[in-house]
Formats: C-alpha cells, structure tokens, sequence
C-alpha cells in the first residue's frame, strides 16, 4: 500500500442500522478454530471495487457480551475472499465518485485465519478512532485547496464574461459572491493550519476538539464556495466543464461520510463544556 500498488477499503456503515451510531454495527465475526467467520452486510464501502483493492478492514461484532464499546473488532479481509459477494456500486449524486465507486456488499460464511485480527477482539473502536482523526484532518486540508481553486476559477470567468454591457465583476452581488467566498476560505484555512501545529506540537489527544471543528467547517465551506461558483459560473458551473460541480459532491457527502455534522457537532459542544468548566 505505502508503494501505491494496492488499495485498502475499510468497511463499517451497514443499511439496515443507523451507522453514525458505529456501536448499532450486526456484521457477525465469530471464531470457528484456527479461523474467524464473518456473515453480515456492508454499504458505502470506498474502493470496494476499484480493481486495486486488494484488502479490507472490516468492523463487526465479535463479543456481545462485552460492554457497548469493547463489542466489536476490526479483521482483515482480502478482498477477493471466497463468500464476499458484490450487491450493487452506489452512486453519489449518481455519479461514480472513486475510480470504481462505493459498493454494497453481503458477507456469507467468510473465512479468515485468526491471525488476520488486527490487535484483538473488542479493539474495534480503538482502532477506527486512530484512523478516522487523520482521514477527517486530511480531507479539511483537501477542501481548503478545492474551495481555493473554485474562487479562482470564479475570480477569471468575472472579468471575461460580459452581462448587459460589462463584466461580471462590475455587479455588486458578484463582488460580494467573491468576498465572502474569500473569507470563508481564509477562516477554514486558518483554523486547519492551527489544527495541524496542535497535532504537531501536542499531539492527537489535545488536537481532538480541532480535528472536529475542522471536519464541521472545511466540508460545510467548500460545499458553500463551489455553490457560489455555480451561480457565477452558470450553465457552465454544473456541467462537466470544471470542477465545480465535483467539489460541490465531494463536501456535500463528505457532510455525511465518516460521521454525519451533527454528531461531531455534539461531540464538540461536549469536549467544549467539559474543557471550559473542568479547566
Ligand atoms: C460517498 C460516501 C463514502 C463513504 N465511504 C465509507 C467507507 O469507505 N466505509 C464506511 O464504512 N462507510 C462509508 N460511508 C458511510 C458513512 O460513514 C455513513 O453514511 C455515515 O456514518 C452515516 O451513517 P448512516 O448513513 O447510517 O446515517 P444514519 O446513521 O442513518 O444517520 C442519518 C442522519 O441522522 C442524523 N443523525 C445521526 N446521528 C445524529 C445525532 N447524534 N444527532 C443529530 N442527528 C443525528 C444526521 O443528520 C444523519 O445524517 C460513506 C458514505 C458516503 C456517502
């Protein structure tokens, strides 16, 4: 993987339960001998079918006498193990948005060696915590530079495109489009800089509340630049002729994807109260 020769998917959201609530996760790992059996269904699985994944992280239930968050564990999977069985690809927006797009995916009787068990049973949630903090930080810094590329692209189509006899950029509600656009930018930018001197400097632990602010703010940005670029831009902003219309989907489901606003919003407000009262 480090090479860049194969592709992991990690494998956690089920359909049939609420998944921002990872603790209502079925999938069934069960220990048989020498190896684990899984029987269970997985959506929105990234890469799942890109020709490249050659590995799955999979979450599932393997103690549930255990309490809430000691329940579950985190198994590798070669992807083409017998008993996986591809459902369907999901589109986002209908459009395929990796190489090969998200996939649903049913689990029926798939074995792997014990060995496969990354750290032990009931270590699921350790493990998705440690994963999932720099994958949000590394998204906020991608929107940054997306929502940056829209306003310029914003910031060039102004000055050449002519309405009732002047450009664009003449109009005073597409000056204020760009300014505000501009400030939204430079506040994300601001604040994912801080998070990652915290991370660097302080480490995970004391990063934790800005890793949330930024996984609230950057998406809810770009999401909010790319959508004043469209009008901006027009026809053209929602066609395949820039990249607007990606960056839009790319913040509207990343809205949803490794954990809904609202509950990073909650997570925050929580930390937040118990930093400001607890010192
Ligand atoms: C493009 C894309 C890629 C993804 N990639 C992956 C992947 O690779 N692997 C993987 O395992 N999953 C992946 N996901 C799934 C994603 O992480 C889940 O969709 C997400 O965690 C939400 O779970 P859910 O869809 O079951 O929504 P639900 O849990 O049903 O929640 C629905 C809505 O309820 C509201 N809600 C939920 N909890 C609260 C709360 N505490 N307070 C207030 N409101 C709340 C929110 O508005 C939320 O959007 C991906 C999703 C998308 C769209």
């Amino acid at each position: 993987m480090l090479a860049g020769e194969i592709r992991s998917a990690y494998a956690m959201t089920e359909p049939q339960v609420a998944s921002s609530d990872a603790t209502n996760m079925e999938l069934e790992i069960k220990r048989d001998g020498d190896e684990y059996v899984l029987n269970g269904r997985k959506w929105w699985t990234t890469d799942a079918v890109n020709p490249r994944c050659k590995v799955m992280l999979v979450m599932g239930k393997s103690n549930p006498e255990n309490p809430r968050h000691r329940q579950h564990s985190t198994i590798l999977v070669p992807r083409h193990t017998p008993g996986i069985k591809l459902v369907r690809e999901l589109r986002v927006f209908d459009s395929l948005h990796s190489p090969a797009g998200e996939a649903e995916l049913l689990f029926e009787d798939v074995r792997v060696p014990v060995t496969n068990m990354i750290k032990g049973e009931g270590c699921g949630f350790e493990i998705a915590q440690g994963r999932l903090g720099p994958g949000r930080f590394q998204y906020a810094m991608g929107f940054v530079g997306m929502a940056q590329r829209c306003l310029e692209l914003m910031c060039s189509r102004v000055e050449e495109r002519v309405a009732l006899g002047e450009p664009l950029i003449k109009k005073t509600s597409v000056q204020h489009e760009i300014a505000r656009c501009r400030c939204d930018i430079e506040q994300a930018r601001l604040l994912t800089l801080h998070a990652a001197h915290v991370m660097d400097t302080q480490g995970m632990t004391a990063a934790r509340p800005l890793i949330s602010m930024v996984k609230i703010v950057a998406p809810q940005m770009a999401q909010q630049v790319a959508d004043r670029a469209m009008q901006v831009f027009g026809g053209m902003g929602v066609c395949q002729d820039t990249m607007i219309p990606e960056v839009f989907m790319l913040a509207r489901f990343c809205r949803i994807a490794d954990g809904p606003d609202e509950v990073h919003m909650s997570q925050l407000g929580k930390m937040t109260v118990r930093e400001i009262n607890e010192g």
